[in-house]
């Protein structure tokens, strides 16, 4: 019978694809721990890690193995896997009716944001960025979300970029371009050359204010611009400068960043008791900023996102926190988006 269907179900998958999807899923040090191959834990490269699966049968058995118990959630993670947060910037500026004013390369709106967008998009926008809060700690600690679920918000998975840092992740998702085209590939804070959404919506009119940590990523990254900022001592300072801008009024876009949750997974862990309760505080303030934006546009069209930047996994060697992988603790992330017309 023609088109009969082999049995066996690696047929056709070669061992270099296998690799580079499970390199892509877990990251080169996840992978040397989950098969027990150790080329991937020491400057592991594909050619390398190839050649020495290629003669060493025990070895490519356990990578085979690995990926086909996998198999069938990696198909599903081929679907939801497709948007990234480079998507964000012009999701933003489609939201608030602006056309144009990023670089070429930034990545299409995200269309599954834009279906919840009410006809004639809105006026108004409010972005809390919580500094690493991933989709793992939200599914540990589902009852953290509750309140945002409660509000009315959608969730929207999407996956960060690589290197998972926080420099890297914010000037994707507010330039729309991945690391290689902003520039920024590491864990480093020059101000942005590239168009950020923070050079579109000034030139369509929209005034921008950015209120963030002292020195952070976001604090420095987009400086330049025609936009408002506001470098306070820690987030309690952001959260009050936020409400206060919320008040005046004089703002269209309002960028708010906290950090608490991202300083303590580092120094106990991001399971610990101690670290999560910061992962509460964010929660607890972006509801705080949501009901001020709220009340002071009320009847006006307007957006508020929940947008963190990576996620967090142990690091084995120290039991504490870390990111910057490609595995998906650091690389999955859910934003909240709520459209009020
Ligand atoms: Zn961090």
């Amino acid at each position: 019978m023609p088109g009969k269907t082999p049995r066996n179900p690696l047929h056709g998958i070669t061992l270099e694809k296998m690799l580079e999807a499970l390199v892509k899923r877990h990251g080169w040090a996840e992978l040397g721990r989950l098969t027990t191959v150790k080329c991937f834990l020491f400057e592991p490269s594909m050619a390398s890690s190839l050649a020495f699966l290629r003669r060493t049968g025990w070895a490519r058995r356990k990578v085979e193995e690995l990926y086909l118990r996998e198999l069938p959630s990696m198909a599903e993670r081929t679907v939801t896997a497709e948007l990234i947060i480079t998507g964000v910037a012009r999701t933003i500026l489609e939201a608030m009716g602006v056309k144009e004013g990023l670089d070429d390369g930034a990545a299409a709106a995200d269309g599954r944001v834009l279906k919840l967008l009410p006809a004639g998009g809105v006026k108004k926008m409010l972005v809390y960025a919580p500094d690493a809060i991933g989709r793992r700690i939200m599914g540990l600690r589902p009852e953290l979300f509750d309140g945002i679920r409660a509000a009315g918000f959608t969730g929207v998975d999407v996956r960060s970029v690589f290197p998972s840092k926080t420099p890297v992740c914010y000037a994707s998702m507010f330039s729309g371009l991945p690391p290689a085209g902003h520039g920024i590939k590491a864990y480093e804070k020059p101000r942005l050359e590239c168009k950020t959404i923070f050079d579109a919506l000034p030139a369509a009119g929209r005034k921008c204010a950015i209120a963030a940590v002292k020195d952070s990523s976001v604090d420095l990254i987009f400086r330049g611009r025609q936009a408002d900022y506001f470098s306070e001592k820690y987030d309690g300072e952001v959260t009050a400068r936020a409400l206060e801008l919320i008040e005046a009024g004089g703002h269209d876009f309002i960028l708010a960043y906290h950090q608490e949750y991202d300083d303590l997974l580092h120094d106990i862990g991001p399971w610990k008791e101690k670290a999560v309760e910061a992962v509460g505080r964010h929660t607890e303030a972006f509801l705080k900023l949501a009901a001020a934006f709220d009340k002071k546009w009320a009847g006006v069209p307007r957006a508020v996102v929940f947008a963190p930047d990576h996620g967090a996994h142990v690091d084995p060697a120290t039991g504490k926190g870390v990111h910057g992988d490609d595995s998906p603790a650091d690389m999955d992330v859910t934003h909240f988006w709520r459209f009020s017309a």
